[in-house]
């Protein structure tokens, strides 16, 4: 029998994607934490548990020794929604295959894996489950595998479940794994699990192969927030469930004391917290409960950080859709809660709740606490070409009637098996790819861009977003959160810094920014004629004449609102 106390263990993240889960660099998902916590509480002492992220493996190849030598590799992955990554780029099945070839130990993979794997993490694809020559796969829960199977020596394990006690302990005890992501301490973002399961069956779900929903209770959460902030972590989204407003209630209807008792707890314990946002809500339990999720959207607006999103799955605004995929919210029904959010959320910090939802000229220039996003989804069973056009006039419905939309979430389909999309799979949205692309185009052009500039108006001060790369002489980055916005700054700036942002212009689903408060005694060419209203040669001007001492100094004799951009610092050696 192998003692625990002696085993070295390697954790390799090749970063989860899950309907109600995400795990791509900044952010970090559950696996890694709890299957750290079940290996201390099986007895593997903490400074034998290795961590190591796929992007890190591949940037410094020395740390494969690690994947090597360890008597267990653990590797944790798998996509189960399609989608395109800026933070990291997802395992391929190739790579995962190296991770077994070059263990010498034992190993294991584990989390959302098990529902299969695709050739891409794209739109339209089938996908089948693999072992990809690994030891064992598990086909529960992988951190109750990791317990398990340390606790019997490597020997095996039953596949099961972990009960709620244990994923309490788990999430404690594993939170000092965050310090080895490369991104701790200032550009990571933990990923909460309040629930898993779904009281709803989607046909194209994963989330159903969870069971009915099982809440952690708020003691629980709180803990382990308590414990990820001890680790240095600052920036938290309670991502991991199928719908936040039913949060410790009876698995549909909301219970507001208990998501006050999350939310009042999380602030407790983290007062320093730089971002707390969301994930998925449902919209049908807004509509069929409209008072207790009034209530809950006010309880969470009051303790979030401003740009969240509640993302709602309407996936299709087409009736016949909607009956042969068991969608359970009809495009009105969504219409009126994305309405209920905007009344009670859609506030900026600064202004009266009372007068959400707010934008225009006098809104203050910070985001609105809370949004609902839309995700729409393509290729799925009796979708014809109508499906489009009642989709796009939904969003402009939206749009016509003063609400505002955080994001539109347009994709295609990747059909698992034991979902009811597994016999259909990829083939109508094949047929539909051009129909497709069409009217994603429009969607972007017609409906993203003007609501974004509702949304985001120029002057929107945008701050802590982290500078994440360089491209056609600019800099691109985003803040902390749910659905961030990408925002584009003249120049190339150092990488890996944060600045506070001003929009300046939009894009479909980004925005042009420029360093807030731009510095009118140094500010570049580039800057100043980001700023509306100032053109070539009044940046010239402004350039010519300074030094400034204060921002109405540089009296431009026409209508730029300067201020609400700029300031002057006096610059060094100037007298
Ligand atoms: S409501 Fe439908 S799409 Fe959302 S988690 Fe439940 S089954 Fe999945």
């Amino acid at each position: 029998m192998i003692d625990p106390e002696t085993l070295s263990v390697t954790i390799v993240d090749g970063y989860v994607d899950e309907p109600a889960h995400f795990g791509v660099p900044p952010y970090i998902s559950t696996y890694p934490r709890y299957a750290a916590g079940a290996l201390v509480d099986a007895g593997v002492p903490r400074e034998q548990i290795t961590y190591h992220t796929i992007d890190r493996l591949r940037d410094e190849p020395d740390y494969w020794r690690d994947v090597d030598e360890a008597d267990l590799m653990i590797y944790l992955g798998g996509m189960t929604v399609p989608g395109k990554y800026v933070g990291g780029t997802p395992a391929e099945p190739d790579e995962v295959r190296k991770l077994a070839w070059t263990a010498n130990g034992t190993s294991l993979m584990g989390g959302p894996v098990k529902f299969g794997v695709g050739d891409e993490n794209a739109g339209a694809t089938e996908t089948e489950r693999q072992d990809l020559d690994f030891d064992f796969v598990a086909k529960g829960d992988v951190e109750a595998a990791v317990h398990d199977l340390v606790a019997n020596g490597l020997e095996g394990f039953n596949n099961r479940m972990r009960d709620i006690d244990e994923v309490s302990r788990w999430a404690q005890e594993g939170a000092f794994i965050v310090e080895q992501h490369p991104n701790h301490p200032d550009h990571l973002i933990a990923e909460l699990e309040t629930s898993r399961g779904c009281a709803y069956r989607c046909s194209f779900c994963t989330e159903p192969l969870y069971g009915n929903p099982s809440f952690r209770p708020p003691p629980t959460v709180v803990g382990e927030v308590d414990a990820l902030s001890d680790f240095g972590v600052k920036h938290f989204r309670i991502g991991r469930q199928a719908d936040i407003l039913a949060y410790g209630g009876d698995g549909e209807a909301p219970n507001p004391d208990a998501l006050r008792q999350l939310y009042s707890g999380i602030r407790e314990v983290a007062p320093d917290l730089e971002t707390l946002h969301l994930d998925n809500m449902n919209p049908i339990t807004i509509v069929n409960w409209p008072e207790q999720s009034r209530e809950g959207i006010r309880i969470i607006a009051e303790h979030n950080t401003p740009g969240d999103t509640a993302a709602f799955g309407l996936e299709s605004a087409d009736p016949v859709v909607q009956e042969e995929n068991n969608l359970n919210v009809s495009a009105e029904e969504c219409f009126e809660a994305v309405k209920i959010v905007n009344e009670e959320a859609g506030w900026r910090p600064g202004e009266d709740p009372a007068d959400a939802p707010t934008f225009g000229d006098d809104a203050p220039r910070r985001l609105p606490k809370l949004l609902p996003g839309i995700n729409l989804l393509h290729g799925l069973k009796g979708e014809r070409e109508e499906t489009y056009e009642r989709n796009r006039e939904f969003l402009q419905r939206v749009y016509d009637e003063g609400y505002m939309l955080r994001r539109i979430n347009i994709r295609q389909v990747m059909s698992f098996d034991g979902t009811d999309m597994s016999d259909t799979g990829a083939e109508i949205a094949n047929e539909h790819k051009q129909l497709f692309k069409r009217y994603k185009k429009q969607v972007r052009e017609e409906i993203d861009n003007p609501m974004l500039e509702r949304v985001a108006p120029p002057g929107t001060v945008l701050p802590d977003v982290h500078l994440e790369y360089h491209q056609d002489g600019r800099t691109f980055g985003r803040q902390l959160g749910t659905y961030p916005l990408l925002v584009g700054i003249p120049g190339e700036r150092e990488l890996g810094r944060t600045v506070d942002v001003a929009v300046v212009d939009h894009g479909y689903r980004s925005v042009t920014g420029v360093p807030y408060p731009l510095d009118l005694n140094a500010a570049s060419m580039d800057e100043l004629t980001a700023i509306p209203g100032v053109g070539d040669s009044t940046a010239g001007d402004i350039v010519v004449n300074r030094p400034y001492e204060s921002v109405t100094d540089a009296d431009l004799g026409t209508e730029v609102d300067l201020e609400g951009f700029a300031t002057t610092r006096v610059l060094e050696g100037a007298d």
